[in-house]
C-alpha cells in the first residue's frame, strides 16, 4: 500500500506527518494473507484472534499479544468507572459472547475478579428470547445493564408490570449500534435509569464514552488516535467525516489510519468538562447508513429517522431499508391501532425528503427480527451489501444538509 502511494514510513517523525500516511481499508486487510499483516517477527499463531461479526460483509480477524487485549480491557474500565459503576455493582451483559481464544486465559480478569478488584457480571446470549432474558434479569438483580439500544428496549418491552416495577437499574449502558436520541429518551423512561453511551468497535475496543458532565462523547486519546476527515482534511468542530484510527498500542498487528467506516461529527477540543480529552459530538453511524437517491443526492439515515420519528409516539420499532436505487422499505411495528391519517402524513412528509424519483412503502408489521448475529440494523442499504465492498470514499461520505 505504501509503495503504491511512493510512501517512506521514515518520512513519519512526528504526529503531525500522521496525514502523509495513506489510509488503510477493511478490505486490504481482508485480502492479505495472515503473515503480511503483522510485524515483522511476529509469529501470528502466537496471538490472540478474533472475529469480527461480519455483518458488513466478510468477517475481519484482529490479532492481538495477551497484554495488548488486556490494556484494551483496562480502558473500558476506566470508561465505566467514569459513568459511576462501582466495584461492587452487578452487570448484566446482553451480546454475542465468544468462548476465549485457546491462547487468552482472561488471567487478568479472573485476577481482578478474585481480589474482588472487579465488579461480578452475568452474561446472557443476544440471541436469547427477551422473555429469558428478562427471567434472568430479575433472578441476577444486576444494578447495571448493558446491551445494544435495540435489545435493551426489546427487552423493556418483554417485561412484566410486575418485573418493571421490581427491577430498577442504576445505569443502562448502550454500545454496539448507534444509539438514537429518541431510543435514549425511551430506554430512561423504560428503565428509570440514565443511558451512558460508549462507542466501540472489535478493531479499537473503545473509541469513544459518553461524558456524563456534557453529554460530548470523549475520545480514547491515549489509546488511539482518532481522526474524523472530510475530503482528507480535519473535520472543524461541528462537521461530519469519516472516522480513521490509529491504534498506538497495536504492535503485533498494526491499525495504522484505519478507515474504521463511520461517519461521526467532531466536538470540541478539549471537552468543556475539564479533562484533556478531545470530543466527538454524535457517532451518526456506518457509512452503509447513507441511503443514495437516483437524483444522486446521498441522505443520511439519521434524516429520514428525524422525519419518521418526531412526534410519533405510536412508533415501537422500525427498520428503513433501500431495497433498489429507486426504492425504499420502511417497516414499522406500532404500539397501538395505526390510522390511515397518521401514516399517510408520515408518507407525505418522508415523499418531500427523497423525492419523487424514489419507490417509498410504509408497511405495518407485527415484529422486525434481529439479524443471525443478535444485532439489528435500523437503517440498512441492501445496495452494497454482500458485496464486500468498500463502503463510499470520502467524496460521498458527507450527509446532505
Ligand atoms: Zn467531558
Amino acid at each position: 500500500l505504501y509503495d503504491e502511494h511512493g510512501f517512506d514510513p521514515r518520512e513519519v517523525q512526528s504526529v503531525e506527518d500522521l496525514h502523509r500516511i495513506p489510509i488503510t481499508s477493511r478490505q486490504a486487510l481482508q485480502e492479505s494473507a495472515d503473515h503480511d499483516v503483522v510485524a515483522a517477527g511476529t509469529d501470528p499463531k502466537r496471538l490472540i484472534v478474533r472475529s469480527t461479526s461480519g455483518s458488513t460483509g466478510r468477517p475481519l480477524k484482529i490479532r492481538r499479544t495477551w497484554l495488548e487485549q488486556n490494556l484494551l480491557h483496562l480502558y473500558r474500565l476506566r470508561a465505566l468507572e467514569s459513568f459511576g459503576l462501582s466495584r461492587r455493582d452487578r452487570v448484566l451483559f446482553i451480546a454475542n459472547h465468544r468462548p476465549p481464544h485457546p491462547s487468552d486465559s482472561k488471567l487478568l480478569g479472573r485476577t481482578l475478579t478474585a481480589l474482588k478488584l472487579y465488579r461480578e457480571r452475568l452474561d446472557v446470549r443476544a440471541s436469547e428470547e427477551p422473555a429469558a432474558i428478562a427471567r434472568e434479569l430479575m433472578r441476577f438483580r444486576p444494578q447495571v445493564l448493558s446491551g445494544t439500544p435495540n435489545l435493551l428496549l426489546l427487552l423493556s418491552q418483554a417485561l412484566t408490570p410486575r418485573q418493571r416495577e421490581a427491577f430498577r437499574p442504576r445505569i443502562i449502558l448502550s454500545g454496539g449500534e448507534v444509539l438514537t436520541a429518541v431510543q435514549r429518551a425511551r430506554l430512561e423512561a423504560e428503565f428509570g435509569a440514565p443511558v451512558r453511551n460508549v462507542y466501540s468497535s472489535f478493531e479499537f475496543a473503545v473509541l469513544a464514552w459518553e461524558c456524563p458532565a456534557t453529554g460530548a462523547m470523549h475520545t480514547n486519546d491515549d489509546a488511539m488516535i482518532l481522526e474524523v476527515l472530510v475530503d482528507g482534511r480535519p473535520a472543524e468542530s461541528g462537521e461530519a467525516g469519516e472516522v480513521v484510527g490509529t491504534s498506538l498500542h497495536a504492535f503485533a498487528a498494526p491499525f495504522i489510519r484505519y478507515r474504521q467506516g463511520d461517519v461521526a461529527t467532531r466536538g470540541v477540543t478539549p471537552c468543556a468538562c475539564g479533562q484533556a480529552f478531545a470530543t466527538i459530538a454524535q457517532v451518526q453511524g456506518r457509512q452503509l447508513d447513507l441511503l443514495t437517491l437516483p437524483d444522486g443526492r446521498v441522505l443520511h439515515a439519521d434524516r429520514v429517522l428525524a422525519l419518521l420519528v418526531a412526534g410519533n409516539a405510536w412508533l415501537r420499532h422500525y427498520q428503513i431499508t433501500q431495497e433498489r436505487i429507486d426504492r425504499i422499505l420502511i417497516q414499522v411495528v406500532p404500539t397501538s391501532e395505526l390510522s390511515t391519517e397518521t401514516l399517510a402524513l408520515v408518507h407525505g412528509k418522508l415523499r418531500a425528503l427523497v423525492g419523487e424519483g424514489v419507490e417509498l412503502e410504509i408497511r405495518v408489521v407485527p415484529n422486525i427480527p434481529l439479524e443471525p448475529n443478535g444485532k439489528f440494523r435500523a437503517v440498512q442499504s441492501l445496495l452494497s451489501a454482500g458485496s464486500g465492498a468498500e463502503p463510499p470514499g470520502p467524496a460521498t461520505t458527507v450527509p446532505v444538509g
